[in-house]
C-alpha cells in the first residue's frame, strides 16, 4: 500500500451513523431535496430563510455581488434586537426562558424573552444617555454574565456596532482592539470569577482605554468590594447606579440597513494577527437563524447550550444571535467545567434539561482525558442533539462524545465554519445526513462549496486540497474593518469572486468533506502534504495521550521534520516506551512517511482564548524563533514551558 493510500484509509473512517428514525421524523428538514433545490437556486432558497425574520421594510433585491463584495437583501430594513427580543415579548413566548444563566458558585438567573426586554431597553437608554449613536463602536469586556448579551442587544436596537473582547484576554489585546474600532464606549465589569479565582478585568480595562477613543467606562458590579477595583471618575460610569435612573419605556428601534454592521468581531489570531470581521445585519442574521433550524433543529421546546465563550463568533451566533432570533432558550455558563467537581457541565445539563449541546474538540478531549465517570453521574436523557466546532475532531473524541454524552442516540454535527463565515458552513443536517466520525460532512443548504487543487479545479473524490466558498452566502463578513484591502487579499486574492478559507481538506469517495486544517499546519515530508490533524488523530487514538499538537518544522534534507507535542491522560506516564509506542501507532496507521523526529511529552499545549492549539507557536520554538504574536494565547506561561521541554529532548 503506498502512503497516500493509507492515508486514505484513516480518512475513509468505515464507521457511519445514519439519523434515528425517531430524530428524523420530527426534524424541522427531513427531506433530502432540499440540498437539490437550494443548489439550483441559492438565491431563491435565502429569500425563503430570510422570511423567518421580521422586516420593517421589504427588500428590494436578494442579492448584489460585486466581488468581492456582496450585498445581500438589497434596501431591507430590520432590527436584529427587535427580531431576537421584541417580537418574542410581543406573542405566545412573552413569558419563556431567553436566557438561562448559570454562575460558577451555583447561583441562577433566568430571563424571560419579557425581562429580557426590559433589561435590554433600560441597557439602551443607558447607551444613548452616554452619547452612543448609531454607527458608533462599542467595546465590551466582560465575563459570561447576563449583562453582556444585554449589552450586545442593547446596541443592536440602537444601532451601534459592538466589538465583543474576550474577557480572558490582556488589557494589551483589549487596548489593540479598542485603538482598531475607535470605540467611545467600553463596557466591562469589576471582575469575573472563573474556577474559585477573580480575574481583575477591571485592572486591565483601565490599562487599555489609555490613549485611546474611550469617552467612558460604563463599569457592572460583578463582584462586589473584593474585586477591590479602582475608580477612575473622569471615565468611569457604574452600570446600576445610571440604570436606576433610566426611564422604564420602551425605547423605539433603530431602523437598519440590512447592510449596516452589526458587530465587529477579531478572529482568533491562531495563524497571526487577528483581523477585525464586519458583519451585517439582514445577512447574518439570516444565515445564524436558518443554521439553527437546520444543522441545530431548534424546536420551541428546546434548551440550547452552547459552551463557548461570547467572546468569539460561536457565542455570538450560537448562544446570542441564533438561539434568540429563533425565539428558542439558550444556557450561559459563567466558570470553569472543573468547579467545584468535574462533572460540572453535566450537572448543568441535567438541571436545565439541556436537549441541544455545542461544544469544542478541545473540550471533549477533557472530559476523555477526565474519564467517563463524571458523565455518568448524571442523567442526561434530556439531550437530543449534540454539536462540535473549533478544531477537526478525533475520530476518538467523536465515539466518546457519541457514546457517553449522548447515550448512542444523539446525533452530532461536525460544524466547520470560521469568524469570517458567521455561521456554520459545512455540517450534517441531523434529519438526513449520515454521519462519519470525523468528518463535517458536506456543506449546508444554500452553501456552494468545494476542495479546489493548486489550479483551481475541484478535486476528484478521493483527493485533497483547499476549502473555496464558490458562491457569496449572506452571513459571509464584509470586509475586514478598516482594511478592505486586507479582506481582498486574505480571502479573495487567489480566485476571483471566490472565497478561500485557508483551511485544507480532503473529499472521500461519498463526497464527504474531511477538513484537514490550516493550509500553513499541513506539514510537507519529502514532497508528501500530511495534514496535523491526520498525525493528531493517530496519536491521540493511543489509549495513553490526551492531546497532541504536530508540526513541520524546516528541515534541510526532508523539507520538513515532524515533531509531535503529546499531553498524557492523568494516569499515564512518560516514558520511552510510550515514546516508542506513539511513533510505531503512526507509521502504522499514517504510513513511515509520517514517523515523527521528536515527541515531546509535555503537560500543556499553547492554545488560544477560543481553546485552538496554535500550532505556529510550536513551530517557532521547535525553530528556535522568537515566538510570534502571543496576544490571544490563554496562558503565556505555556510558551516557557515548552522551551524548556524542548531544549531537554534535544
Ligand atoms: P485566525 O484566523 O486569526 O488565525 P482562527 O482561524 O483560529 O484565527 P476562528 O475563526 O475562530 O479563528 O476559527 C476558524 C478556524 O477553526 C477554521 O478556519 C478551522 O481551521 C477551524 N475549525 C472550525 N470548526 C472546525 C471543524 N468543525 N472542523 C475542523 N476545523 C474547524
Ligand atoms: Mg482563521
Amino acid at each position: 500500500m503506498s502512503n497516500t493510500d493509507r492515508l486514505n484509509t484513516l480518512l475513509e473512517e468505515d464507521r457511519t451513523f445514519e439519523p434515528p428514525e425517531s430524530f428524523k421524523a420530527q426534524a424541522n428538514f427531513n427531506d433530502p431535496s432540499v440540498y437539490e433545490r437550494a443548489a439550483n437556486d441559492p438565491e431563491g432558497y435565502w429569500a425563503e430563510q430570510a422570511e423567518y425574520l421580521s422586516w420593517f421594510k421589504p427588500y428590494s433585491e436578494v442579492l448584489n455581488w460585486n466581488p468581492p463584495h456582496a450585498e445581500w437583501f438589497v434596501d431591507g430594513k430590520l432590527n436584529a434586537a427587535y427580531n431576537c427580543v421584541d417580537r418574542h415579548r410581543e406573542g405566545p413566548n412573552k413569558n419563556k426562558a431567553a436566557i438561562i444563566w448559570e454562575g460558577e458558585q451555583g447561583n441562577s438567573q433566568i430571563f424571560t424573552y419579557d425581562m429580557l426586554g426590559r433589561e435590554v431597553d433600560k441597557a439602551a437608554h443607558m447607551l444613548k444617555q452616554l452619547g452612543v449613536n448609531k454607527g458608533d463602536r462599542v467595546a465590551i469586556y466582560l465575563p459570561m454574565i447576563p449583562e453582556l448579551p444585554i449589552s450586545m442587544l442593547a446596541c443592536a436596537k440602537i444601532g451601534a456596532i459592538h466589538s465583543v473582547v474576550f474577557a480572558a484576554y490582556s488589557a494589551k489585546a483589549l487596548n489593540d482592539r479598542i485603538t482598531d474600532t475607535e470605540a467611545k464606549l467600553l463596557i466591562t465589569s469589576d471582575g469575573s470569577r472563573r474556577s474559585g479565582k477573580i480575574l481583575p478585568l477591571k485592572d486591565n480595562a483601565d490599562k487599555a482605554v489609555k490613549d485611546t477613543t474611550v469617552e467612558t467606562t460604563l463599569v457592572i458590579n460583578n463582584i462586589g468590594p473584593d474585586a477591590n477595583t479602582a475608580w477612575n471618575k473622569a471615565l468611569d460610569v457604574d452600570w446600576g447606579t445610571l440604570k436606576q435612573k433610566m426611564p422604564t419605556t420602551p425605547l423605539e428601534h433603530e431602523e437598519m440597513d440590512a447592510e449596516d454592521p452589526l458587530f465587529i468581531l477579531y478572529t482568533s489570531g491562531t495563524t497571526g494577527k487577528p483581523k477585525g470581521i464586519v458583519h451585517t445585519t439582514g445577512g447574518y442574521l439570516t444565515g445564524v437563524n436558518h443554521s439553527v433550524r437546520s444543522i441545530f433543529d431548534l424546536k420551541d421546546e428546546d434548551v440550547f447550550w452552547c459552551t463557548a465563550d461570547i467572546g468569539w463568533v460561536t457565542g455570538h451566533s450560537y448562544s446570542v444571535y441564533g438561539p434568540l432570533s429563533a425565539g428558542g432558550t439558550s444556557v450561559m455558563y459563567e466558570g470553569g467545567p472543573a468547579y467545584p467537581e468535574r462533572d460540572r457541565f453535566w450537572d448543568i445539563v441535567e438541571k436545565y434539561g439541556v436537549t441541544i449541546f455545542y461544544t469544542a474538540p478541545t473540550s471533549i478531549r477533557t472530559f476523555m482525558k477526565w474519564g467517563h465517570e463524571y458523565v455518568e453521574k448524571h442523567d442526561l436523557s434530556s439531550l437530543r442533539l449534540l454539536g462540535t466546532v473549533g478544531e477537526p475532531i478525533n475520530p476518538e473524541a467523536w465515539m466518546w462524545y457519541h457514546k457517553y454524552v449522548g447515550g448512542e442516540k444523539c446525533p452530532i454535527v461536525d460544524t466547520w465554519w470560521q469568524t469570517e463565515n458567521g455561521s456554520a458552513m459545512i455540517a450534517p443536517l441531523p434529519g438526513i445526513t449520515t454521519t462519519k466520525p470525523g468528518s463535517a460532512t458536506k456543506p449546508a443548504p444554500g452553501i456552494i462549496a468545494d476542495i479546489f487543487d493548486g489550479e483551481g479545479n475541484p478535486v476528484e473524490p478521493g483527493n485533497g486540497g483547499y476549502l473555496v466558498i464558490k458562491q457569496p452566502w449572506p452571513s459571509m463578513l464584509r470586509t475586514v474593518w478598516g482594511d478592505d484591502q486586507r479582506f481582498k487579499d486574505s480571502y479573495f486574492g487567489d480566485y476571483d469572486g471566490i472565497y478561500t478559507s485557508g483551511d485544507v481538506a480532503h473529499k472521500d469517495k461519498d463526497g464527504y468533506i474531511w477538513i484537514l486544517g490550516r493550509d500553513d499546519d499541513v506539514i510537507n515530508v519529502s514532497g508528501h502534504r500530511l495534514g496535523a490533524s491526520e498525525l493528531e488523530s493517530a496519536i491521540v487514538s493511543h489509549d495513553a495521550v490526551a492531546e497532541a499538537a504536530v508540526i513541520g518544522r524546516s528541515d534541510d534534507i526532508k523539507g520538513e521534520a515532524i515533531t509531535a507535542f503529546v499531553t498524557l491522560k492523568e494516569r499515564a506516564q512518560s516514558s520511552d516506551e510510550l515514546h516508542d509506542e506513539i511513533v510505531a501507532q503512526i507509521v502504522d496507521q499514517i504510513g513511515k512517511i509520517a514517523r515523527p523526529d521528536e515527541v515531546i511529552f509535555t503537560a500543556s499545549l499553547p492554545k488560544t482564548s477560543s481553546a485552538k492549539i496554535m500550532r505556529r507557536l510550536l513551530r517557532d520554538i521547535a525553530e528556535g524563533k522568537a515566538v510570534g504574536d502571543t496576544s490571544t494565547l490563554e496562558d503565556p506561561s505555556v510558551v516557557e514551558d515548552l522551551k524548556e521541554k524542548y531544549a531537554e529532548a534535544e
